[in-house]
């Protein structure tokens, strides 16, 4: 659980077109045959939750060079950050177009589309005509975990949706911290653990497609049978491809933008003239690119999928959850609506502000219940060290833990030494409403791996590795009794640090992480 990822990181951050390292990532970019990408964008106020898309500030590249290339000089993967923010967007729309829609290179994701309908609106923002309506050949990361488990379980099972720190975890043997998946993206300059934690998100899905090749290779299932492409294939006329209909599709594939290539490059019009990047040395570049070798067309040929944006995608939805603020707002006083006040950042634990980039609450005693919920699922949420706490005492508390304080109180809203991004009133009454409130208001993300994952008495942390029933039952001495009916039953069993308190898998904890699924809407 707690082994460091292996692969050394070379990192490189792009934030100028005319720099060594923008070179660097072009001609990376025109070598690989597998990409790993990955976005990040500032968190957003619930404020104003559907107006626009967030601004992508930061895109994520991880190149795997080329089998030969790898073999040859022993090549690690680079992984490249595109500075967003900083870069002038028309220098890299079209390089990024081409890669996303070349059939030579594999691009891979983790529930890509929502980050390239945001990257699109972004690259929209500053004049890129269409920004992008394509990514293919696609394979997602969720979809690669599916198969290898229903490959490994020998049947068709339905479909989990695990988080990508969880099928890291299961398929590499080691976890993506996930502290600074909320911190502050649009931040700059970011900070080392920033860029680490960036790169990683993009690095993995590269490991883990290259585990799921290497399963599939050794199944024998995807190549046994399958025609080998030589490069002399290549220059088969017509006729022949429509003989031998198992090569066909894949070398149409390769015709076709050779074709689409030639047409790109003597009509290309550069957009409102910007033209930073060497051009021409790029198109030579990119038409050097080798087609895939064998052993991955056959991959992209049975898996490869493709994200196409349409125009309905390209617009923020009106949401559901719209309608549903406005009637709980609706159903409070005239005189109560005026005075909500929606959240203002930074949040304390904002690394910008030197916290470590977790969520943490301090919730009130008229909002306990919402702690546990909190709790439930993975989020640090205490409660006042005293029954009944003077407001001074509770705003000291959230300011030395660096925690939002949570509360219903009024008076405690309009205290005089409170900063207004130390607190936050909750608007909704009931505990899950009160939950997905907070969650939504704060942005928090959480994955069905959080739930379950800390004390619900105590906010404690659980021991890294599981216990055995006997083990359980020895360190559940004189506090706790371990029903005798769990016996032989093979469970794990997880103990607080703080409080000692054990936890086991029964059925009320499965019925408990199917409440918090459906509370959080983790299944939309
Ligand atoms: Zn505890």
């Amino acid at each position: 659980m707690d082994s460091e990822p292996r692969t050394p990181l070379k990192i490189h951050l792009v934030s100028t077109p005319d720099s060594p390292e923008f070179a660097r990532f072009t001609r990376a970019l025109t070598r690989s045959s597998v990409v790993g990408l990955d976005a990040e964008w500032k968190p957003r106020r619930a404020s104003h939750p559907q107006s626009a898309f967030p601004t992508v500030t930061l895109l994520q590249v991880a190149c795997r060079p080329p089998a030969a290339a790898a073999a040859v000089a022993s090549e690690e993967p680079a992984v490249f950050l595109l500075d967003l923010s900083s870069i002038p967007l028309p220098s890299v729309w079209e390089i990024l177009r081409d890669v996303f829609a070349s059939p030579d290179v594999l691009k891979l994701g983790f529930r890509f589309k929502q980050d390239l309908t945001y990257l699109s609106s972004t690259f929209c923002a500053q004049g890129c005509d269409f920004g992008f309506d394509r990514v293919e050949p696609y394979i997602d990361i969720m979809g690669v975990h599916n198969i290898l488990r229903q490959k490994q379980l020998g049947r068709k099972t339905a479909k989990v949706s695990k988080s990508l720190a969880a099928i890291c975890e299961e398929l590499l043997g080691y976890s993506l911290s996930k502290e600074l998946q909320c911190s502050d993206w649009s931040q700059r300059p970011l900070t080392e653990e920033q860029k680490e934690y960036a790169a990683r998100d993009a690095l993995c899905l590269l490991e883990i497609f290259s585990v799921f090749q290497a399963k599939i290779i050794n199944k024998g299932k995807c190549l046994k049978g399958n025609v080998v492409l030589h490069s002399d294939r290549m220059n088969l006329g017509l006729k022949e491809i429509l003989k031998e209909s198992d090569t066909c599709s894949a070398i149409l594939r390769i015709k076709s933008f050779e074709a689409l290539h030639i047409v790109r490059t003597t009509t290309a019009e550069f957009p409102h003239g910007i033209v930073t990047v060497d051009e021409a040395s790029f198109r030579s570049s990119f038409q050097s690119t080798k087609p895939m070798d064998e052993a991955l067309l056959l991959v992209v040929r049975k898996y490869g999928e493709k994200i196409l944006l349409k125009e309905s995608d390209r617009r923020p939805k009106a949401s559901k959850k719209k309608g549903r603020k406005r009637s709980s707002l609706n159903s409070v006083s005239k005189e109560a609506r005026e005075t909500i006040d929606e959240w203002e950042g930074p949040a304390p634990w904002d690394i910008s502000t030197g916290g470590d980039g977790c969520p943490k609450f301090l919730c009130d005693v008229m909002v306990e219940g919402l702690a546990k919920h909190l709790r439930c699922v993975g989020i640090d949420a205490a409660i006042p060290h005293s029954k009944k706490p003077e407001p001074r005492e509770l705003i000291a508390q959230a300011h030395k833990e660096k925690r939002v304080l949570l509360t219903r109180d009024a008076k405690l809203l309009r205290h005089e030494y409170l900063l207004c991004n130390q607190i936050y009133r909750v608007k909704s009454l009931l505990k899950n409403e009160q939950l997905l409130e907070v969650i939504e208001a704060f942005q928090l993300k959480i994955s069905e791996d959080d739930l379950m994952s800390r004390c619900t008495k105590c906010n404690g942390r659980f021991i890294q590795k599981p216990l055995s029933t006997e083990e359980a039952v020895e360190a559940a001495k004189g506090f706790q009794r371990i029903p005798s009916c769990l016996f032989n039953k093979n469970l794990e069993f997880w103990q607080c640090m703080d409080c000692n308190q054990l936890y086991w898998e029964g059925t009320q904890y499965h019925n408990a992480v199917q409440k918090f699924i459906d509370v959080c809407k983790l299944n939309e």
